[in-house]
């Protein structure tokens, strides 16, 4: 019997893997393959930034990026266009910008050698008996079922841990991701992003790795999803934005969490970590500080606490809630378009960039 069954190997998963105590027994699987030197198949959708607070968790955690994750450029600011009020500015943040498939591949090389892992293999159910957990998992077109004490789902916003474990629950509003990539020759300095009423009441982005820009919308009309993607390229195209020819396009969900009770963490030992429980910036999308923190909590309480790990775990992923309330606050006086008018105007923290690659300047 294991102790722990980790289903996905993100930031989430592969930090609880890391840090749980060797002397538990832990199963860590994925359905796509992180092992380094395998070619990708399956990519994660993400536009591969790490914010300010994955960076301090990243410190907290004692790890620096190697430089073979690392892409280009490295960003020192975001360009607002609202193209709600009809204007821009630039404000100074301090992103990373990385590899996604290869930051993932990088956490999960840092898992001991203690914890078994399987790639390629898919997370199908699981069912609760008396005293343990029985998990269903598919390798190679085959089923197999292992006992277990705690069963983590770290499986991203399309958790199917959740879906079993928490039916009569509710989840975090829904939208379809859709990120393109296209060719570019050109030099982006800086992340953009851009509000839209007419495509979404979040938010879009685009940001340039090596000599491709990903130009990217989380869209909450599923119907109309492509619809309003080509309109935000024919809206970019209009204001100047040299954009190339298209090369990739990937898609996912991505979760917007606006209530607390949206978040879901523990049922009869099947517990959530990452944006599986919810966990994601409804201002920014942001989410691998939240995965990195929640994959530490849940570790440091089964470490503290073993199978009392409930009590602990709900307590410390208050402070994550209290996040989420903050950025909600946040996202309420950026996606108000009076309000983002106000403060864009204002010019507060605000400042003057050199663009020389914007045609209509
Ligand atoms: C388009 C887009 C852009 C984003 N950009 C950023 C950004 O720039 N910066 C940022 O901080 N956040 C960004 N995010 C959010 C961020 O990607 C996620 O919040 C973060 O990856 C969550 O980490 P996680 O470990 O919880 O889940 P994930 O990273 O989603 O990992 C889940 C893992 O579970 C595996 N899995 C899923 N289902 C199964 C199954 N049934 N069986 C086996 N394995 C399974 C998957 O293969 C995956 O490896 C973005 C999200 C999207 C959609």
């Amino acid at each position: 019997m294991y102790d722990i069954v980790i289903v996905g190997a993100g930031p989430a998963g592969a930090t609880l893997a890391r840090i749980l105590d060797k002397r538990y027994k832990v199963l860590l699987i994925d359905k796509r393959n992180l092992n380094e030197d395998i070619e990708y198949k399956r990519e994660k959708c993400c536009g591969g930034l790490i914010a300010p607070d994955a960076q301090k968790m990243l410190a907290h955690l004692g790890l620096g990026i190697p430089k073979d994750v690392l892409t280009g450029p490295q960003m020192f600011s975001v360009k607002s266009v609202d193209f709600d009020n009809g204007m821009e500015k630039h404000y100074q943040r301090h992103y990373i910008n990385v590899n996604r498939e290869k930051f993932d591949r990088w956490l999960v090389s840092l898992i001991p050698s203690t914890v078994e892992v399987k790639f390629n293999c898919l997370f199908i159910s699981h069912k609760k008996q008396n005293d343990y957990i029985e998990v269903k998992y598919r390798e190679n077109n085959k089923d197999f079922v292992v006992k277990a004490k705690i069963l983590a789902g770290a499986d991203g916003a399309i958790s199917k841990v959740r879906k079993q474990a928490f039916i009569d629950c509710t989840i975090p509003d829904t939208y379809i991701s859709i990120q393109k990539c296209y060719k570019t020759h050109n030099e982006m300095p800086y992340y953009t992003s851009i509000f839209d009423r007419d495509i979404t009441d979040f938010y879009s982005w685009i940001i340039q790795k090596e000599n491709c820009i990903l130009i990217g919308s989380a869209i909450l009309d599923n119907d109309k999803a492509n619809e309003k993607f080509d309109l935000l390229i024919e809206k970019l195209k209009n204001y100047g934005f040299d954009i190339g020819e298209e090369n990739k396009k990937n898609g996912t969900l991505i979760m917007r969490t606006k209530k607390i009770k949206q978040i879901n963490l523990i049922r009869d030992n099947v517990v959530l970590i990452g944006e599986a429980a919810g966990f994601i910036s409804p201002s920014s999308a942001e989410g691998i500080s939240y995965a990195l923190k929640s994959g530490t909590m849940l570790a440091h309480s089964i470490n503290n606490y073993n199978l009392k790990f409930a009590k602990y775990y709900t307590k410390e992923s208050k402070k994550i809630k209290l996040n989420i309330i903050i950025k909600n606050f946040k996202a309420f006086i950026m996606y108000n378009k009076f309000l983002r008018k106000v403060i864009m105007k204002s010019r507060i923290l605000s400042m003057d960039i050199k663009d020389i690659n914007q045609k209509n300047k």
